[in-house]
């Protein structure tokens, strides 16, 4: 609560000009009684109607006034609320875009969704009642025992009577309310998570007839969730007629206590109306008071979940004197890397070694699970090695900043992800202002030309969330196109051919290495036939280098790479 109440100090002049109109509110509404009762005192018993035009007259305009109040309190009410909402969003969007692939692991794409949406919803809704309530109804409370007592303490006295009934009611409520509404936002966090899922996966949940599990599985994080919120409601509805029992009891009270007195002659009829209204005003704010202690427990799980975003510090900063490396060739080397994942004791990667030459194509394989991606995600710096270093231009990539360490590579990542929008604004990623020329050819290399031109729109066709709508030959094509269309010093392609036929696998890796002359290509493969042409071969398995070397070298001396190559080639394609 504490670090997310500083996004409240720009409002500071907004909440004071709040609290002077509920000053104003409470004045109008508590004068009301009093002016009532001087009317119902002097006018009436003395028939006396100038009086009566003049005192309505004055209770016409309080009302006026204060209702005027309302409205302007509620209107800033909602630009404290909406605004504080926005900043908080916008400070945890920020934070998260600060986030390395590591705090990703940790926390969760999905319930970062429901931390920047749903909580932050959930507080800017408690702030709103905060404001109208929290600040008005002690006011309103203290404010009518006051007057109540001015006008006639002998009657004012039954609120004292009442009071206790009222805090056992709340304590009461309170005791079983809270524990509940304290285990609603994780159990609305578990709804979320069922749904992202399902809808993640729905092609496969189809296709393994999982749709009844899935049902039953949304069914019960459904039920559980309504049934916590119907008790709560249950507990929460006691708490209305409980009140309007106690408040019933007072108005027989004052009325019962009151006539006997008013008939003796102690007491005056209006005075009696006014002390009914305060006492009317002391239990309304206390109920209203009640509801926010149920609602506080909620508020506060999000205020806390939304926090623990804000204070994840990113392990992965830019160095404070980053340096520039003197030659920009984009020459990648790995001194004795080690990498271990955060949840794991087992290295990914042990002790790599390597130099990959600029104007040369290396290629990593080994069997899934072997660590190539883990190894290429090094060298953008998506995480920081766990033991030695990687260097980029003789220089450590620590030293670099984030982005001029990145707009030195072209990445094409495992799991091709495109943008809703274009294809030609998805192309734009990789170079803002490319020429149409620059992305024809980008296309081209990409052999993706074909593809896009059977589209009515070409280069402008839509693309859905997540490229949805294209096949995952063609989004591979698309993110290959990208990285070209950035002329990068150093291309990184993670199993990038995969998805492709034979002979556009070969076509493509044609077209690029006359792209790419001078660059460092570093491609991920699987596929013998789409690496045995390269400078040099990295042979990874269970996260050990084994050997370094041309198809040659490796087919006559490493027994994995000759593993590899005698499952896959045939006879005649080695010959
Ligand atoms: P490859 O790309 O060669 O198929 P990866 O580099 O993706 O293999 O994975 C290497 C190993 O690291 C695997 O055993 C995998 O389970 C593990 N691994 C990959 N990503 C993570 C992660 N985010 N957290 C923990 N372990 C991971
Ligand atoms: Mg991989």
């Amino acid at each position: 609560m504490k670090r997310i109440s500083r996004y409240l100090t720009p409002y500071t002049g907004c909440i004071i000009l709040a609290f002077v109109l509920i000053l104003i509110r409470v004045f109008g509404e508590l004068s009301l009684p009093n002016l009532m009762s001087m009317i119902v005192d002097n006018g009436i018993s003395n028939s006396d109607m100038p009086y009566i035009w003049k005192m309505g007259s004055i209770m016409l305009v309080v009302a006026l006034v204060s209702t005027f109040a309302i409205i302007m309190m509620d209107f800033f009410g909602a630009k404290i609320s909406t605004g504080f909402a926005r900043d908080v969003r916008k400070s945890v969007f920020h934070k998260v875009q600060l986030f390395s692939n590591a705090e990703f692991d940790k926390l969760g794409a999905s319930s970062l969704l429901t931390r920047t949406i749903n909580d932050i919803t959930q507080l800017q809704n408690f702030l709103t009642i905060f404001i109208r309530i929290v600040m008005m109804c002690p006011l309103m409370m203290f404010g009518s025992i006051f007057l109540a007592f001015s006008k006639n303490a002998s009657m004012a006295v039954i609120f004292t009577a009442l009071i206790p009934f009222l805090l056992v009611i709340i304590v009461l409520v309170s005791k079983f309310a809270v524990p509940l509404s304290t285990v609603i936002q994780r159990k609305v966090d578990r709804i979320n998570l069922v749904i992202r899922e399902k809808l993640t996966g729905i092609r496969v949940i189809r296709a393994f007839n999982k749709e009844d599990f899935e049902e039953k599985r949304f069914d019960d994080a459904n039920r559980d969730l309504t049934q916590t919120m119907i008790k709560l409601q249950k507990i929460a509805s006691v708490l209305m007629p409980a009140m309007s029992l106690v408040l019933n009891g007072g108005t027989i009270a004052v009325v019962w206590i009151g006539s006997h007195k008013i008939s003796a002659g102690s007491l005056q009829v209006g005075d009696m109306m006014a002390v009914l209204q305060y006492i009317m005003h002391v239990m309304m704010s206390l109920m209203m008071l009640s509801m926010v202690f149920i609602m506080y427990p909620r508020a506060e799980a999000s205020a806390n979940r939304i926090s623990e975003v804000l204070e994840t510090e990113p392990v992965i900063e830019d160095p404070k004197q980053p340096k520039t490396p003197m030659g920009q060739k984009g020459e990648v080397e790995f001194k004795n890397v080690s990498f271990y994942y955060e949840n794991s004791d087992e290295p990914a990667l042990k002790n790599i070694s390597f130099c990959a030459k600029p104007g040369q194509v290396t290629a990593i394989i080994g069997s899934t699970g072997s660590g190539k991606s883990t190894l290429i995600h090094l060298i953008p710096r998506l995480y920081d090695v766990s033991e030695g270093e990687v260097l980029v231009d003789g220089l450590n990539v620590k030293d670099y900043t984030q982005h001029e360490l990145r707009e030195k590579i072209g990445f094409v990542p495992q799991k091709a992800v495109l943008f809703s929008g274009t294809i030609k604004s998805n192309l734009l990623w990789g170079k803002e202002n490319a020429s149409d020329e620059e992305i024809r050819l980008a296309a081209d290399t990409a052999q993706s030309t074909d593809f896009i031109m059977t589209k009515e729109d070409g280069f402008e066709a839509h693309i859905a969330q997540g490229g949805t709508n294209v096949s995952g030959g063609q989004k591979q094509r698309l993110a290959i196109a990208r990285a070209i269309i950035k002329k990068p010093e150093i291309y990184i392609f993670d199993d990038s051919f995969s998805a492709l036929d034979f002979k556009t696998d070969a076509n493509l890796r044609a077209a690029l290495a006359k792209q790419t002359k001078e660059s460092t290509v570093i491609i991920v493969a699987q596929r013998v036939s789409t690496i045995m042409h390269a400078d040099q071969i990295l042979v990874l398995d269970e996260g050990k280098l084994f050997g370094c070397g041309t198809h040659q070298e490796l087919f006559e001396t490493c027994d994995v790479y000759r593993e590899i190559v005698l499952s896959q080639l045939t006879k005649e394609e080695m010959a």
